[in-house]
């Protein structure tokens, strides 16, 4: 009998190879991302061309390779990151295998243009499957270029099965985020279709996750930090409100590496307990540090599930830390902690009605009214700079026309924690108010400071001021100079029609005009410096989306829909007299401490706090 056992021609060998590492786009581009982090990049662009069937490239700023190094690096089990064979190990564990470049140069056509610190000139190259074409010197910048072309051109049952543009290119943009949420202190670009997708500069790590999520993340991220023997857990969970149905920003790193663990996404989901919409997945971006013995990474590289040798203690502490992360947002502000009852400000339980307010708001009052005496308003602007100190005097005439404007202490019925308030708050001569970063408002007093969150805080004031004009049915509303007119889709403006009378009774007057279009005659006095078809568009979308059904569910929806569309929005640069008649106003509300979803309205360190940091 002949012998029939032959060795697989070497071309065939590495395709065959190539399936198992490439897949789709996507492999190549976490391939092509991960050398150029492992060569020390500062810089690396990703340049993408229909999702990656015509071109991946990736540009890095890296060690670079000599002639003879870039044309070993296409051989197959060709690494320059093991040296030694105890090396072998550690180094298995962040999947070098020396085989990205040899697969990708079996099912593509590669071109590669790379040079070293140490050489004059570069090297040039080009292959197609796992064939050398071309080779010369070139005059390049110090690091590599490697140009992905045509991939799969030499195995089309592959290239049959690669998905819509849409979803092949989600999972390079997936690959990317994965790549750049590991290596904060590298900078990276994206671009499709000569289209900047992402541009993400060299930053911490909480700045990168801002820069992939999108900048509504600077409010939603609470950090999670936790050490033990066992393990160190860093990173960044969503607050509870931002949690979505939808998943796909939850991310979990060991040792700087992407990998999908349902276990620890249930131990971050039960932290969550209570808090969330069963149905809706926290976001979380979360690394974990081990020792490399502690895990048994399946160091197949498209893999990404990964073994822990102590998995249910990691669990355990996973948990915790979360949990713990959760609690502290929940009670930062309540640092005063010899005060700890009266400053609970945990979430009003869910369904909890707002109690009625008695006559603690003053519907007239507009904390915007500019209303004052000339010199004083010079004053006012000076002191506006940067910080605002008003002598006695000064202060006296001020706070006499702000009073007036304001419902007097007398005459009302305030709880034991205002007055607490009111008094931390002080009315004393020097009171300092400063604007940090157009969204926080610094304002001094005796007994420490007061930081507020100015948009926040008035969304509070407003719904206050709305929901005492809804029950007492003495809307303040001012008539516009200048009527405005609003056009909307039928739908909409069924809508809005079912929503007047509502709306007449927290000071809106509201004309139907036939056609679908409406004229606004008059607005809250709270609302006058808001831009009304602006806040009315914003508010019909809200009520869009979920349409109560009650009469009292829909009044309360309108009214905290109004309060936060029309609040002053972070960025909106205040005058000191606006941040004081703001912050006392705040003070004066039934629930000062939390917005309408529950979170702070603002944060007082006094001394104990102060201590307490300083310790
Ligand atoms: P591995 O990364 O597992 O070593 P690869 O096939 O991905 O295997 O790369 C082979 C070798 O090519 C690397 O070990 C490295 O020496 C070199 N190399 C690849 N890409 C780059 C790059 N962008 N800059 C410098 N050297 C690179
Ligand atoms: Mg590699």
């Amino acid at each position: 009998m002949p012998d029939v056992i032959k060795l697989l021609p070497d071309a065939l060998a590495n395709q065959i190879a190539a399936g198992e590492v490439i897949q789709r786009p996507a492999s190549v581009v976490k391939e092509l991302l991960e050398n150029s982090v492992d060569a020390g990049a500062e810089h690396i662009q990703l340049i993408v061309k229909d999702s990656g069937k015509a071109l991946i490239q990736v540009v890095d700023d890296g060690k670079g390779m000599s002639e003879a190094d870039a044309r070993m690096s296409l051989e197959r089990h060709a690494t320059s990151k093991i040296s030694k064979t105890d090396d072998l190990f550690h180094i298995q564990t962040m999947g070098f295998r020396g085989e990205a470049l040899a697969s990708i140069a079996a099912v593509a056509q590669l071109e590669m243009k790379s040079r070293s610190e140490d050489r004059k000139v570069g090297t040039h190259l080009m292959a197609e499957g796992s064939k050398v074409k071309f080779q010369e010197v070139c005059a390049f910048e110090r690091g590599t270029s490697i140009s992905v072309k045509n991939l799969f051109f030499n195995t089309p049952a592959r290239r049959k099965f690669l998905k819509s543009d849409a979803v092949e290119m989600r999972h390079i943009i997936d690959e990317f985020e994965r790549v750049a949420l590991v290596n904060p202190e590298v900078e990276f670009k994206l671009f499709h279709n000569e289209q900047e997708l992402f541009f993400l500069p060299k930053a911490p790590v909480r700045q990168r996750v801002i820069g992939i999520m999108g900048k509504s993340y600077n409010e939603k991220l609470v950090p999670v930090e936790e050490e033990t023997d066992l393990v160190k857990i860093s990173g960044f969970i969503g607050k509870p409100e931002s949690a979505r149905k939808t998943r796909g920003e939850q991310f979990l790193f060991v040792n700087n590496r992407f990998f999908k663990s349902s276990y620890f996404h249930h131990a971050i989901q039960q932290a969550f307990e209570g808090l969330i919409q069963s149905g809706h997945h926290p976001s979380y971006f979360i690394y974990f540090d081990v020792e490399p013995e502690a895990i048994d990474v399946n160091i197949h590289p498209t893999k990404t599930e990964i073994k822990f040798e102590d998995e249910k203690s990691i669990y355990a502490i996973l948990r915790s830390a979360v949990k713990r992360s959760i609690g502290q947002y929940h009670v930062s502000p309540s640092i005063d902690f010899e005060r700890e009852e009266s400053f609970d400000i945990l979430p009003p339980a869910k369904g909890a009605k707002p109690e009625p307010p008695g006559v603690t708001v003053n519907p007239n009052f507009n904390p915007f009214d500019q209303e004052q005496p000339a010199e004083q308003k010079k004053q006012w602007e000076r002191g506006n700079a940067f910080q605002h100190r008003t002598s006695s005097a000064g202060w006296e005439k001020v706070y006499e026309g702000l009073e007036q404007k304001m419902p007097s202490r007398q005459e009302e019925p305030i709880s034991q924690e205002q007055e607490q308030l009111l008094e931390l708050s002080g009315d004393d001569d020097n009171t300092i108010v400063r604007q940090i970063g157009l969204k926080y408002i610094l304002v001094q007093s005796q007994e420490g400071i007061f930081l507020l969150h100015q948009y926040r805080a008035h969304t509070r004031i407003l719904f206050e001021t709305f929901e005492a004009a809804l029950m007492s049915d003495q809307h303040a509303s001012q008539q516009s100079l200048f009527p405005t007119q609003i056009e909307l889709s039928a739908q909409d403006a069924a809508l809005l029609k079912g929503l007047q009378e509502t709306l007449h009774s927290i000071g809106f007057d509201i004309e139907s005009f036939g056609n679908n279009s409406f004229i606004i005659r008059a607005v809250p006095t709270a609302c006058t410096e808001m831009n009304v078809a602006d806040v009315l568009g914003g508010f019909i979308d809200d009520l869009r989306e979920d349409r109560p059904t009650d009469e009292g569910e829909l009044r309360g929806k309108v009214v905290k829909s109004m309060a936060q569309r029309s609040a002053i929005k972070s960025g909106k640069e205040l005058k000191a007299q606006e941040m004081l008649s703001l912050f006392r106003t705040l003070m004066r509300c039934m629930s000062p401490q939390h917005d309408l979803n529950g979170r702070p309205t603002f944060v007082l360190m006094n001394g104990g706090m102060l201590d307490k940091i300083f310790d």
